[in-house]
């Protein structure tokens, strides 16, 4: 099983079929869409 966590929240954006335990480090939709909405209230 394999597994995408985010690097910044460190939650789990995705779960996949892997023949062993894999862990990749990605960004959630939410972590990504943040970095070009600073200004955002
Ligand atoms: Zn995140």
């Amino acid at each position: 099983m394999g597994q995408i966590v985010c690097q910044t929240c460190n939650e789990t954006v995705e779960f996949f079929d892997a023949e062993k335990v894999t862990v990749l480090y990605g960004k959630c939709p939410r972590c990504n869409g943040e970095k070009d909405h600073s200004d955002q209230e």
